[in-house]
C-alpha cells in the first residue's frame, strides 16, 4: 500500500529531531518534556512520541486529554502529562490511563470532591504572569496542595509557563521565574519535577531550579536563537497541469491574479483544506531551488504558481523545507510558525524517515486498526 493515492505529502526525519534533542540537551542539562501537542506541532504526535521513548525520554505533554489517551491507545508508555484543562467527570478516566493533570485552579481541584481519584498524578500549574491557566495567589495555592493531599493525589510536579521568553530583551522572563521560585521555596515541599522554560527560554534563559525543561517548537527544529537545529518536516506537492497564459489573462478563482505578460502556470495538489492558508498568496514554493510565486487565489485543494520553464508533470514541489524556510513563510503571513505547523491537518500523509530510510507513514484516512503502517511489516 502507498503512503496515499496523492502526491502530496510531509516527511519527518526522526534523525533531524534525535540531532535537536541532543543539542538542546547540551543548552539546558535537564529531564526532557517533550511538547507534543496538537499532532506534535503537526509532525505526527505518535511516531514523534515512538521515537523520543526509543531515545530514552520518559515525559511528554499535550494539551487536551484526547490527546492523552490517543497516546495511551497506541502503545506509548512514557509519562505523559495534560497541560489542558481536564472535566472532573473525567479525572478519573485521566487515572486509569495514567495521565498526568494539570492543576489548574483552586476551583479545579475543589470540583473533584467527591470523585474517586486516589492517586491521580498531578502538577500544579503557577501563573507567574500569564494570566491564562494556573493559580496566582500564594493562599489558593496552599488551599489547592491542601486539598489535593486530603484527596490522596500525589502532586509530582510543579510548573510556570514563560509569556516572554522568545524575546532575549524581555524582562518579564525573570521577572516571572524569580516570583517562581519564592513561591516554591514558600512551599518547603519535595517536587519530583520542576519545570518552567519552553522553547525560548531554553537556550537564552538558564532555570537551575528546576529540573527539567518542557519544550515543544525547537525540536521541531525551529528557534528564535541562534542555535543549531534541524528542521525535521519538509512539506511537498506535485506539479499536476501547465497552463500558458497571455498577458493579460487572469488565473484562478475571482481573477484575482492578471499575468503582465505571457507566462506558464502550474497547478499543484495542495490547498486551503490541507492547511495551507490563503494568506500565502503572493510568497513562493520551490521547484529544484527556483522560488515559483502563489499567484491567484489558493484553493481548497489546489494552488496555482508562476513557473520559470516547463516542468515535467509530477514534478516535485516544496512547499517548506530547506528551500523554503517556514519562518519565512509565517513572517510573510503575519503569523508564526506554530500556528503554520498547526494548520498542517490530516489530509497530508506523514512519512518517516531514519537513515534516509522511509520507515513508517501515517495517513489518517487509511482504515483502522491503526493508521500507521510501517514499511518493514
Ligand atoms: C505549548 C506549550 C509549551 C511548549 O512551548 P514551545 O514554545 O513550543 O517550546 C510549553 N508549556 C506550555 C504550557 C505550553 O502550552
Amino acid at each position: 500500500m502507498r503512503p496515499s493515492y496523492r502526491k502530496t505529502y510531509a516527511t519527518i526525519n526522526l534523525d533531524a529531531l534525535e540531532h535537536n534533542v541532543r543539542t538542546l540537551y547540551n543548552y539546558h542539562q535537564k529531564n526532557l518534556i517533550a511538547v507534543i501537542k496538537a499532532n506534535a506541532y503537526g509532525h505526527g504526535d505518535i511516531m514523534v512520541a515512538r521515537h523520543l521513548e526509543s531515545l530514552g525520554i520518559t515525559m511528554c505533554a499535550v494539551a487536551t486529554l484526547d490527546e492523552a489517551i490517543n497516546l495511551r491507545l497506541n502503545g506509548i508508555k512514557m509519562d505523559i502529562l495534560c497541560m489542558g484543562y481536564v472535566e472532573a467527570m473525567d479525572v478519573s478516566l485521566a487515572s486509569e490511563h495514567n495521565i498526568t493533570l494539570t492543576l489548574v485552579s483552586l476551583d479545579w481541584i475543589q470540583k473533584l470532591q467527591g470523585y474517586q481519584i486516589d492517586g491521580l498524578r498531578v502538577h500544579l500549574k503557577i501563573d507567574t504572569g500569564m494570566n491564562r491557566l494556573g493559580i496566582k495567589e500564594i493562599d489558593q495555592v496552599y488551599e489547592a496542595l491542601e486539598l489535593a493531599d486530603s484527596l490522596k493525589c500525589n502532586v509530582e510536579g510543579i510548573y510556570t509557563h514563560f509569556a516572554s521568553s522568545d524575546d532575549p530583551m524581555s524582562p518579564q522572563t525573570a521577572k516571572q521565574y524569580e516570583s517562581f521560585n519564592t513561591l516554591l521555596e514558600s512551599l518547603h515541599r519535595d517536587f519530583k519535577w520542576i519545570h518552567s522554560a519552553n522553547s525560548g527560554a531554553v537556550v537564552n534563559f538558564p532555570t537551575p531550579n528546576c529540573n527539567a525543561v518542557r519544550i515543544g517548537l525547537s525540536l521541531y527544529g525551529y528557534s528564535e536563537y541562534p542555535v543549531d537545529l534541524k528542521p525535521v518536516m519538509t512539506l511537498y506537492a506535485s506539479l499536476l497541469d501547465i497552463k500558458s497564459v497571455k498577458a493579460g489573462e487572469s488565473v484562478g478563482y475571482g481573477a484575482n491574479y492578471i499575468a503582465s505578460k505571457d507566462e506558464l502556470i502550474g497547478t499543484i495538489g495542495i490547498g486551503y483544506a490541507d492547511g495551507i492558508h490563503r494568506d500565502i498568496q503572493g510568497y513562493h514554493c520551490s521547484i529544484n531551488g527556483i522560488d515559483c510565486e502563489y499567484v491567484g487565489r489558493i484553493c481548497m485543494d489546489l494552488s496555482l504558481i508562476r513557473l520559470d520553464k516547463k516542468y515535467p508533470i509530477g514534478t516535485l514541489v516544496e512547499i517548506m523545507g530547506d528551500k523554503v524556510n517556514p519562518k519565512d513563510i509565517a513572517t510573510f503571513m503575519g503569523t508564526i510558525v506554530y500556528e503554520l505547523l498547526a494548520q498542517l491537518n490530516g489530509r497530508i500523509p506523514r512519512i518517516y524517515l531514519q537513515n534516509n530510510e522511509e520507515i513508517a507513514y501515517i495517513n489518517p484516512r487509511y482504515p483502522s486498526p491503526t493508521p500507521i503502517y510501517h514499511k518493514a511489516r
